[in-house]
This record gives C-alpha cells, structure tokens and sequence, in this order.
C-alpha cells in the first residue's frame, strides 16, 4: 500500500433512487479501480470508496457529471473516511429505516436504447409497447406509496419471467432494479374494444387502432398519466366530430407527430423550442404555425401557435409509424373533467366520444396531465407543470416547516414542503366540479403518503369561495393561513429566486380577492415573503354580470367606455356598438351606475378582454383569456406609437385607464387597423408599467421586480416588459421553474405561510 491509498465518504442527495444510480457508481468504481460500497439511504445514496487518491478525484468528478439521465443531483457531501481494506466494491442492500424518504422521479420517455429494441426484429420485446429500463419509464403515476420498489407499485400484479428477473437482478445490467421491468411474457399488454366493450380481435390491437385513426376514427388511448384520445389531425371532419363530443368549442387541441422533421413540416421549430420537445420530459411545446400547413384548421381555430410533442411511450412510436402527419392528442375527458385514468371510468365517461378504445392492464395509480410550455424571452415558461417534472421539486433558500398549500380555484395545483423542499402537485384542474374535487383530496393524500409529510400548517386563499379555501377551513387540527391572491402569486415567483426582503412585485391576472370587497388583478405591490403593501393598482372598473362578464368581454367593453366617456359613450362611433342591442346597453349601464351585481376590479385580464372587445375581436369567449390571446397574436411589430397614460397619486398610485381607452376608440374610428392598435396598447403597457416601477424605486429604493400572474403568459408583455425594466437597470425576475398563472400560486402560499410561521 502506498502513501496516497486513501478512502472518501460521499453522500448523494436529490433524485437518485430507482434511476439505475446504485449501477451507475459500480461500474464508475470499476473504471478506476476502487473498492468499497454504495447502498440507499433515507437520504439518498451512501458511497465508501477506497484506492488512489487521484483516482477517486476522477471519480468524484464523473459522480455529478456523468450521472444517469434520471439522477436529479441536488448536492454531494465528501468526506475523508477510513481505509477498510475492501477486497472489491460492492451494491449492499438498502439501508435502516423501514419508510425511505427519498425523492421520486417523474415520468419521462423511452430512451433511446429501449427504441432500438423496440424497433428491432431480433430483440426478445420487438414491438413490446411496455419496454422500459433503469433510465426510461413510468414512475410517479405507478407509485402507491414508499419506499419505491415494485411492490409499491402497479406492476405489482405483474411476475417478472426468469429472463426478466435475471435482469433485475444483474448490477451491471441496464435494467438493474428497473421496477417496471416487463416483456411481452410476463408485463402489461394492450387490447382493443369498441365503444360497447366488445373485444375487437385479439391479434395485433395497436395495428388495428392504426387502421381505425386513418379511417377517421376517434380513440380512447390510455398512455401514461393517462387517457388521451386521438384523431387524425389533418382529418377536419374526425377533428370536428372530436370538438363536438367533448363540448371543446374552440380551444386549441394538442398534436403529436413522429419526429421533429415533421413537426417543421407545419410548425416553425427554433433551437431552444427544439431541446424542448426532445428532452426526456416530453412536454407540449408552443409553436409557430407555418402556412399553408397540412394540419387541419379545426385543430387550433383563430389561434398563430400548434400545442406539439413528440412520442414519448413505445405505444406512441408504435402508433405513429405509419406516417400520420400528426395524430391529436388531447385529454381524454369530456370538457373540464380530470382525465380518465381507470379503464372502467373510461368506458363509462368517454364512451361518448370515443369510438374505440385501446386499453391495457397497468394500473395509473396518480393521473398527470401533459405538461405546457413555451420559450419565451430566453427561457421556459410553463404554462402547465404536470407529466415529466412532477415531482421534482423546487429547492428553497432555507429549510421551512411541513406546510400543506391548497392552491387556487383554477388551475387547480396543491403544494406541500419538507425541508428545503416545495412539491408542487401534477395539474389538478379548475375546482369546479366534483370529480376535481376528489381528485384534489386524493391527490394531497398520496403526496403526504409518497413524500412522508405531515403538515403542521395549512395555506390557502382569502376567497371564502373557493373549494381548496373551504377544504383548508375543514382542517382544523392544524393553523390556517389564509394569504392573499397577489401576494402569492409574487412570493411563488420570489421563491423560485430564492430571493428574501422586499421587491416590488408586478401581479397581473384575471381575479383574485381583494381584501378591500373589489376584485383585484392589476396590482403592484410591495411585497415580502409574510408581508405586503398594494402601492399601485389599475383603475377600478365595473364588472357587470360579475362572472358573466368573464365569458362575455362585450360586457367589459361597455364599462371601459363608460369609464372613459361617461353616458355619452353610446354616441360613439364604433361597430362593437352597433352589433350589440341598444337594449342590452341600457340594462348594462343601469347596471354600472346603480352598482347592481357589478363588482370592482382592477384586473389587467378584463382590461384586456374590454379592449379587445372594443376592437370587434370577439364578444364572447369559449375559454378564459380567450379575447386577450387572440388579441395579442394580432399584434404587428413596427409601430413605435403608443396610447397617452397617467396615474393618480392618492392612498396608492391608482394608474388610468381611460386615456389608454380614449386612444384606442380614436384609433378605430380613423381605422387604424387592429393589428397597429393591438402593438401600441401592448407597447403602453409596457411603458406605463415599466415608468410606474421607476416612481416606486424612487419612493422605496427597492431595485427588484417580479413578474407573476396569468398574463405574464402573453409573450409580447412578458418579453417587451422585462426589456424595458432592464433598460432601466432593474433587477427583473420572471417564472421558470412554476407556471405564471394560478397553478404556480400554491408555491406562493406555501412559501408565505412558513414565513409568517417562522415570524421572519
Ligand atoms: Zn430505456
Ligand atoms: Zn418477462
Ligand atoms: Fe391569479
């Protein structure tokens, strides 16, 4: 033995269980010659290594850099250890405690060598649509509790064959304690059923389901977070047919296609959006529709952007080799429902929709929508957080106590934490019925089962209306924070940054409770993690219809203009005006002026619902934010013009409205065309916003900006904004990690109520 025979203590934490990590670091000691052992924790992995010292730098330095595709490492402790006179090196098994409190690993897409086999004729799973390994596979929807072991999940029903088995139970075998592990002898398989239950063949299911999509058929699939059902995209009427039977009016509907040089044959894909829809998370990807393009117009009416993913199961590529263009992939619910993840559930709820249904015999313990994203202003942006990236949680800056957040009432996520931990749940959906409702409960159950949390506070929002606020109220064992709408929006962004003190914080949505009786959305606040102050707001304005006047933004154009001109806007010039029944103007102005069901509110969503509206975009809306969207796609670039704006400075800095809408209404009646108006509000806005920080850092001296709230989803402000706060030499902070909108608040609250728990 010479002088430098040494030996190191390392300890991996993050995700490093059931992702092949244990077989990763045997054959990295073998490499260079060390011995020892390597075992899970509770912790995470534990590693002994012992032999030269310079050997084991290499190692350690291929430990984080070379990790297997699934590892998420969060750090590593090394420590000098004892030499032990390890005669080889050695996977022990699992160590201590009886519930391993490990990290999970999110659902993610076959790997490239499972693909092969697939795909070869010679491999012993040729065509097998449940091949999977150690770096590939479903984990997070199969898991019914800890630790993570095939017992614990739904491939519990399934008994590994001798050759699967073997496999399993070879260290240097790249299925090496793959829990899904399976073949087509002993795993899962796929069969075919019409919509009345009847079997249809027995042979060659998937061939079959090929042949019915071509024929225009619509699908029930159940994938992996659960159902989809599919049509032929470039198939109009199969498209229409699907529309009509899931009561999905207009909103866009995701497609997937075989690889990315068909996605560029209908879609413009740049290098970022491209590392997007490759990654092994596999998410739906915004992108630019090229025209003329082959997809039907159905797919997404009024709309410039495609939802596109690629494959991301062996199902999938098996479906998608007989060159569809692209097949429509959407929830397989009927409108706003949870996605069916139950085979009889879904021959019960989408019976009416589907005309087929290929089904298997895996279980989906935990349903998990396909995540939305878009890159926006150099960086991801979700607009849903759900398959692939749930549950890899967001690190905090400090370790917090177990806190249980129930969200919003839209866009439904819950959050739970454990140390310097923020969970954030899959997509659970607008609250609204009672099929989300229990998924709620059940999904805040099999968080704290999976993650061994229990909660010593409870976090929701000030609206005593919401479900999640009435779920928390019923909780009584444990304190209830109830935290402000905006306030969470701004701390779910802060806590993403790790930032800590004040920051003046941007959050525009469509609503959300004010403590003052009106509707807030338009707000710039003074915010820390437990406190905050409104400094700004939009101009309040009449919602009359309340809710109506959300589906109905003709409604917020006749407040806008009335909040503009007063009575005399019904002399205006304007063809909003004249398609809407003089009868309908009077009732709504009554309405306004006699404060008849017409709450206050400040939100920027109804402002941009109200504008839109003015310019004939559309009266009514068939999804949330649907005027807006459509409106700032109008947008055109070149105009460097822009609408005159002015604040009020009183209790807080109240910023006008009326001047932006007097522009607007001049514009239309010297027909400037919408796609100019369009660009100048987008580019007032961002001026106005962007000043109105600069009055606010000279009244607090504070130099940080956060961005949160539903309409950061509007690439033209989000993009526009943060450049115009950096031309001021801001610090600017905008989502990455959560989505902007109401499924990122929870993160907020829970970030809130551990602040105020820890009385910082
Ligand atoms: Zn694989
Ligand atoms: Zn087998
Ligand atoms: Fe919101």
């Amino acid at each position: 033995m010479t002088d430098n025979y040494v030996a190191k203590r390392l300890k991996v934490n993050g995700i490093v269980q059931g992702v092949g990590f244990r077989p990763f670091v045997f054959q990295l000691a073998q490499k260079y010659g060390l011995k020892g052992e390597v075992a899970n924790t509770s912790a995470g992995v534990s590693i002994h290594v012992e032999g030269l010292a310079g050997h084991i730098n290499s190692f350690e330095a291929d430990l984080a850099a070379q990790a297997p595709p699934l590892a998420y490492i969060v750090d590593i402790v090394s420590q000098p250890g004892t030499v032990k006179q390890f005669s080889d090196f050695a996977i022990e098994k699992s160590q201590g405690e009886s519930r391993m409190s490990t990290l999970i690993s999110p659902d993610v897409s076959v790997c490239d060598d499972c693909l092969a086999e697939l795909m070869d004729p010679a491999n012993r799973r040729f065509h097998y649509p449940f091949i999977n390994c150690t770096n590939c596979g479903p984990r997070y929807t199969i898991i019914d509790d800890i630790p993570y072991d095939r017992p614990k999940t739904s491939m519990r029903y399934f008994v590994m064959c001798p050759a699967c088995q073997a496999e399993y139970d070879e260290p240097t075998n790249r299925r090496f304690h793959a829990q899904p592990n399976a073949c087509d002898d002993c795993g899962p398989h796929v069969s075919l059923f019409d919509n009345h239950q009847n079997v249809i063949g027995k042979h060659n299911p998937v061939d079959q389901a090929v042949d019915l999509l071509k024929q225009g058929n619509i699908l029930a699939i159940k994938g992996l977070g659960g159902y989809h059902l599919a049509a032929d995209a470039a198939n109009t009427d199969a498209v229409r047919r699907l529309r009509r039977r899931k009561i999905r009016e207009e909103k866009p509907l995701a497609v997937m296609s075989a690889d990315l040089a068909t996605i560029r044959g209908y879609a413009a894909v740049n290098q970022e959006e491209e590392q997007l829809l490759t990654s092994i998370r596999r998410p739906i990807v915004l992108l630019r529709k090229k025209t003329p393009n082959p997809i039907s117009a159905q797919v997404a009416p009024h709309n410039n952007y495609f939802g596109v993913m690629l494959p991301y199961t062996p199902l999938h590529y098996l479906l998608l080799k007989r060159d569809f263009t692209a097949l429509v992939m959407t929830s397989g619910n009927l409108s706003e429902e949870p996605i069916s993840i139950d085979n009889e559930d879904a021959f019960n709820r989408l019976a009416g929709i589907a005309d087929y249904f290929l089904i298997h015999d895996r279980n989906i313990y935990l349903r998990s929508d396909d995540s939305i994203v878009r890159h926006i202003a150099g960086a991801q942006r979700f607009i849903r957080r759900s398959r692939g990236f749930v549950p890899i949680p967001v690190f905090l800056k400090n370790e917090v106590p177990p806190v249980l957040a129930c969200g919003a009432e839209l866009k439904n996520t819950i959050c739970v934490t454990k140390q310097d931990k923020a969970f954030l749940s899959q997509h659970i959906g607008d609250l609204e019925n009672i099929a989300t409702y229990d998924f709620f409960k059940l999904t805040i159950d099999h968080l704290k089962r999976i993650l061994d949390i229990n909660p010593e506070i409870i976090a929701c929002d000030m609206h005593p209306d919401y479900l999640s606020s009435q779920f928390a109220a019923e909780q009584t064992a444990i304190p209830n924070i109830q935290v402000q709408h905006h306030h969470a929006h701004v701390v779910s962004c802060m806590a993403e940054h790790k930032l800590e003190g004040d920051v003046i914080g941007l959050a525009f949505d469509g609503t959300g409770y004010g403590p003052d009786g009106t509707l807030w959305g338009g707000e710039i606040l003074i915010a820390s993690s437990h406190e905050f102050k409104r400094t700004g707001h939009l101009a309040t304005v009449a919602m009359p219809g309340a809710a109506a006047a959300i589906k109905e933004p003709w409604r917020m154009a006749i407040s806008y203009l009335q909040h503009a001109f007063g009575d005399d806007f019904q002399n205006l010039d304007l063809p909003v005006l004249g398609e809407i029944e003089a009868g309908k103007v009077n009732v709504l102005r009554e309405m306004i002026s006699r404060q008849v069901n017409s709450p206050l509110t400040s939100s920027l969503g109804r402002l941009f619902d109200g504008v839109a509206a003015i310019c004939g975009i559309r009266k009514q809306v068939n999804f949330e934010g649907q005027a807006a969207m459509e409106f700032e796609m109008l947008a055109a670039d070149s105009t460097k013009q822009m609408y005159d704006y002015q604040w009020v400075t009183g209790e807080n800095h109240q910023l006008q409205t009326a001047p932006i809408i007097k522009g607007v209404v001049a514009d239309i009646q010297s027909r400037v065309p919408i796609a100019k108006i369009s660009a100048k509000f987008h580019r007032t806005l961002i001026r106005l916003f962007a000043e109105f920080c600069d009055v606010v850092r000279r009244e607090s001296g504070l130099n940080r900006v956060v961005l949160s709230g539903g309409c950061f989803q509007n690439a033209t402000l989000l993009s526009g904004l943060i450049q115009a706060l950096h031309n001021k030499e801001f610090a600017v902070f905008s989502h990455q990690q959560v989505p902007a909108n109401d499924g990122g608040i929870s993160l907020g609250q829970a970030a809130v109520a551990a602040a105020m728990a820890q009385g910082a």
